[in-house]
């Protein structure tokens, strides 16, 4: 498989509009909107920096997975991303080398791209998500 680059580093916040201020006021970080993933009862946001970028997560459900992270950990690093280039074929290749797999298939994530999570027992504690963008 082929690792692009991180794609995103994925922080759990308890409120995208009170949060954003430090990463556009602070760093003048580019804050580029919001969209809602339904399936995963979080709206992202995305601040653009360099290659990469910083997704803030906030969950729009008391049971989705972003409320249940932030109830054990607060706010922070929820996930690291990175960019394959053929996220099937890398799917399949860390399965064949026993890595645990959240997803076993891919699946759209924020901004149409194709996503899938790695189990954090198999990635040193890590939440590790793969990203296909086409
Ligand atoms: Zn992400």
């Amino acid at each position: 498989m082929k690792v692009l680059k991180i794609d995103h580093l994925g922080i759990a916040v308890n409120s995208i509009e009170n949060g954003k201020n430090f990463w556009t006021d602070v760093l003048g970080l580019a804050f580029e909107g919001s969209e809602t993933v339904e399936e995963q009862k979080v709206t992202t946001a995305f601040f653009p920096v360099g290659e990469s970028e910083v997704e803030l997560l906030e969950s729009t459900a008391p049971d989705g997975p972003i409320a249940k992270y932030l109830e054990k950990k607060g706010e922070g690093i929820q996930h690291v991303a990175f960019r394959v280039e053929d996220l099937e074929a890398a799917l399949a290749e860390l399965k064949e080398k026993g890595i645990r797999l959240i997803d076993e298939k891919p699946r759209i994530g924020a901004g149409g791209a194709k996503i899938a999570f790695l189990h954090p027992k198999s990635t040193n504690g890590v939440l590790v998500e793969l990203c296909q963008r086409d």
